[in-house]
């Protein structure tokens, strides 16, 4: 049996000396495979004489579970070589930078329609709100704009269902206040509008603040441009700020100006941002149009409204100097994070 012990050897220190388990599975197979050497040999143990096959197998079974033993170990320890290179692979750096989560901020567009409401509340405005789809009826013909009227064309409108639009202006949110609340009326109507057009000034979604006060006495233009040029004023923080109103026409009101303030880049010296000209358009504005409030049931020769609409874009277009309004929508966070 001295070819046993050669052989148990000779199995222990080739399992010793593989690195791989699928080797190691193979040389397994070699030995206690169904034609390895060990199992070749308890076959051949039925030839044998009774006492020497009893004292053989013994042997035999000796040995094959010193095999069995070996290879068990070496399994467990390539395991534990494989787990090991593993973790390597994968090691920490513990040097590295950690992962922070980004603080974020405020929308600029945000920011500045927070700034215009709380100016606006400290003058006694209250906030109003409507739909974002509207009726033909609410966006147009309550406003004095009928069917027919050019001024429709002018608003580049997104046309749902027969009768809805996506609302070009917040002025509708006038009429559906007024239809439910008692004079007198103090209201500001911040929100999205729509229209079709997109160019460096314009986006198809924007923001505007629709301002209305309609009360019994006290109200004129003078009122209107007084209550605007101090607006003006806080909101780009100057205690000189150069106002002048342009008439012009909005079918809901009348009579109707374009407020303009001077320049905020150069002073009024002129530069690009003014187009040379040392005036920045700034909102539209006037006396409520009677054709808009009498059908609500108010009277006319009793109450006078005033009423304005600003961009909130381009108020902070020129509050932070910004040149391109579609920046403000493309969530580069390099443009972002100036406003934070
Ligand atoms: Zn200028």
């Amino acid at each position: 049996m001295q070819d046993l012990w050669q052989l148990q050897e000779e199995a222990l220190s080739r399992f010793a000396s593989l690195d791989s388990a699928h080797a190691l599975e193979e040389a397994k197979a070699r030995y206690l495979g169904k034609s390895g050497a060990i199992t070749e040999r308890l076959k051949a143990l039925g030839a044998m004489p009774p006492e020497a096959r009893k004292q053989a197998g013994a042997l035999i079974n000796q040995a094959k579970s010193a095999i069995e033993g070996a290879l068990e170990q070496r399994r467990t320890e390539l395991a534990r070589i494989q787990q090991e290179r593993e973790l390597a692979a994968t090691a920490l750096d513990v040097t590295l930078p950690g992962r922070t989560s980004g603080q974020g901020g405020l929308h600029p567009v945000t920011r500045t329609l927070e700034r215009i409401e709380s100016i606006f509340h400290g003058m006694g405005f209250t906030v109003a709100e409507g739909p974002e789809i509207e009726s033909d009826a609410y966006n147009f013909s309550a406003l004095n704009i009928p069917s027919d009227h050019p001024a429709r064309a002018m608003h580049d409108t997104f046309y749902l269902a027969p009768g809805y639009v996506l609302r070009t202006h917040t002025s509708p949110v006038q009429v559906r206040y007024l239809e439910t609340h008692a004079l007198p009326v103090r209201i500001i109507a911040p929100g999205r509008v729509f229209r079709c057009d997109s160019d460096v000034t314009h986006t198809p979604m924007f923001h505007q603040v629709e301002g209305l006060w309609v009360a019994e006495e006290g109200l004129s233009l003078a009122v209107l441009k007084g209550l605007l040029s101090e607006f003006m004023r806080r909101f780009f923080e100057r205690d000189e700020l150069a106002t002048r109103f342009r008439p012009s026409f909005f079918p809901f009101t009348e009579p109707s100006a374009e407020m303009d303030i001077g320049c905020v880049i150069c002073g009024g010296a002129g530069c690009r941002v003014c187009s040379h000209t040392g005036w920045l358009e700034v909102l539209g504005c006037g006396m409520v149009q009677p054709k808009v409030l009498a059908p609500l049931g108010i009277d006319t020769e009793r109450y006078t409204g005033l009423a304005f609409g600003l961009g909130v874009e381009r108020l902070a277009m020129i509050r932070h100097g910004v040149d391109d309004l579609r920046t403000f929508y493309e969530n580069d966070l390099r443009f972002l994070h100036r406003f934070a």
